[in-house]
C-alpha cells in the first residue's frame, strides 16, 4: 500500500523519545536510576495540585470546560492580564500550534535559531510554511542575526528566553531594540518555558511586552517550574484579536479537566514554587562550585538547567553516565559535540551526578 503525503510532512524527522527509565534499568541491569536529562521539577509536584486533581477525578465522565473558565480566571487575577488576552494549551507546545495554524500559511517563512526548541520546526513544517535558522552567537541568542534573517516571507519568529537548551537570556532593552525594528507583521512568539527560573533583573519579562499593537505572544508552561509535565498544561498570553484567533483553532476540549483542576491549584501554591526556585538556585551554586572545584567548565544559565563542556564525545560521556544510572542528555544531535545539559536535581542526585561524571570523564 502507498498513500500519498505531502512533501512538508516527509521532510519532518521523526521524533526519537527516549526509552522509559524502567526498560532502560533493565536493559543496563542497573537500578535507582535518577533523571537529569529533560528539565523537570527535581521535587515532584505542588501537594495542593495534587490534591485538586484527586478532587477532580470525581468527574472524569464529563467532559471539561471547553474554555478553561476557572483556570483562566485564575490566571487573570494571578498575572493581572485580561482573560481575553488568554490562550490555554495542552503543554504550551499545543498553543505554538495553534499560532503556527493562525499565522502561517504554505511558503511562508518562521525564524528560529539553530539549535531550537524541536517542536517550532515540526509545526512550522506541519502548515507548510518554511524555518529559517540563524545560529546561536556564543550560545546566545543573537537578536539583529535574526532580525537581519525577516525577509518580506517571514510571519513568525521564535525567541526562547531563558534559551533551551543553553540557559542563555535576552535583556529588556535588547528585546525592545530589536521590536523597533522588526515588521509589524511578524508574529513574535516568546517561549518563556522557565522564566520563573530567572534572576538577572535585566532579563526580558514577556508579561511588559503584551499589548494590543503589538503581535507578540507570550508562551509559559506548567511543566517545569510548577512540576506538572505529565499532564500538559500551559498557555499564551497575546492580545485579544491574536487570542481570538487561536481560540478559532483550537480543539475544544484541548486541556483535560485534571490538568485545569491542578493548574489553577497550583497557581494557588506560592510556597511550593518558593521551594521549588530556591532549592534550584541553591543546587546550582552547589553544582556550579564543585564543578569548578573539578575543573570542569560550563556555561552560565538563568534557568534549571546548563551546559556542562565535557571536552570529550558527549554520546560516549551520555552513554556512560546512563551505565551508572544518571541520565543526562548529549548535545551533539544539538550541533555541540563535545557538551553535555543537565538539569538541577535534588542534593542526592546532584551528589551522584557529580560522581558519575568524575569517574566517567577520569576515564576518557
Ligand atoms: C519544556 C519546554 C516547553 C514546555 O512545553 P510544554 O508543552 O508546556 O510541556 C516549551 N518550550 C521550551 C523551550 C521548553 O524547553
Amino acid at each position: 500500500m502507498k498513500l500519498k503525503v505531502a512533501e512538508n510532512i516527509l521532510s519532518l524527522k521523526p521524533y526519537k523519545p527516549g526509552k522509559p527509565i524502567e526498560e532502560l534499568e533493565r536493559e543496563y541491569g542497573i537500578k535507582n536510576t535518577i533523571k537529569l536529562a529533560s528539565n523537570e521539577n527535581p521535587i515532584g509536584s505542588s501537594p495542593k495540585a495534587v490534591a485538586a486533581m484527586r478532587e477532580a477525578m470525581r468527574n472524569l465522565h464529563r467532559y471539561p470546560d471547553g474554555s478553561g473558565y476557572y483556570l483562566v480566571e485564575k490566571l487573570s487575577e494571578k498575572l493581572g492580564v485580561p482573560k481575553q488576552r488568554i490562550v490555554i494549551g495542552n503543554g504550551s507546545d499545543d498553543v505554538i500550534g495553534m499560532l503556527t495554524r493562525v499565522y502561517l500559511s504554505s511558503g511562508d517563512e518562521a525564524v528560529m535559531t539553530d539549535p531550537s526548541f524541536l517542536m517550532y520546526e515540526i509545526y512550522v513544517k506541519t502548515v507548510n510554511a518554511v524555518p529559517v535558522f540563524v545560529p546561536l552567537t556564543d550560545l546566545s541568542l543573537n537578536l539583529s542575526a535574526m532580525a537581519d534573517a525577516v525577509t518580506d516571507k517571514t510571519r513568525m519568529i521564535f525567541i526562547t528566553n531563558p534559551n533551551n537548551p543553553t540557559g542563555s537570556y535576552i535583556k529588556t532593552k535588547e528585546f525592545e531594540t530589536f521590536m523597533e525594528k522588526l515588521s509589524p507583521e511578524v508574529v513574535v512568539v516568546l517561549d518563556e518555558a522557565y522564566i520563573e527560573f530567572a534572576r538577572d533583573p535585566e532579563c526580558l519579562n514577556g508579561l511588559t511586552q503584551v499589548a494590543e499593537d503589538r503581535p507578540i505572544a507570550v508562551l509559559r508552561t506548567f511543566s517545569k517550574a510548577y512540576g506538572l509535565a505529565g499532564i500538559r498544561i500551559g498557555y499564551g498570553l497575546m492580545s485579544f484579536a491574536m487570542a481570538a484567533m487561536c481560540n478559532r483553532v483550537r480543539e475544544p476540549f484541548n486541556t483535560n479537566s485534571l490538568a485545569q483542576a491542578g493548574a489553577a491549584a497550583a497557581l494557588d501554591d506560592e510556597a511550593f514554587l518558593k521551594k521549588t526556585c530556591t532549592l534550584i538556585h541553591t543546587e546550582l551554586a552547589f553544582l556550579q562550585d564543585q564543578l569548578k572545584k573539578m575543573e570542569i567548565a560550563f556555561f552560565p544559565t538563568q534557568s534549571n538547567f546548563f551546559l556542562i563542556d565535557v571536552k570529550a564525545d558527549a554520546d560516549d560521556v551520555f552513554e556512560s553516565m546512563l551505565k551508572r544510572g544518571v541520565i543526562v542528555r548529549s548535545m551533539v544531535s544539538y550541533g555541540f559535540p563535545e557538551y553535555i545539559r543537565v538539569n538541577v536535581g535534588t542534593r542526592k542526585e546532584n551528589e551522584r551526578f557529580l560522581q558519575a561524571l568524575e569517574m566517567v570523564l577520569k576515564k576518557s
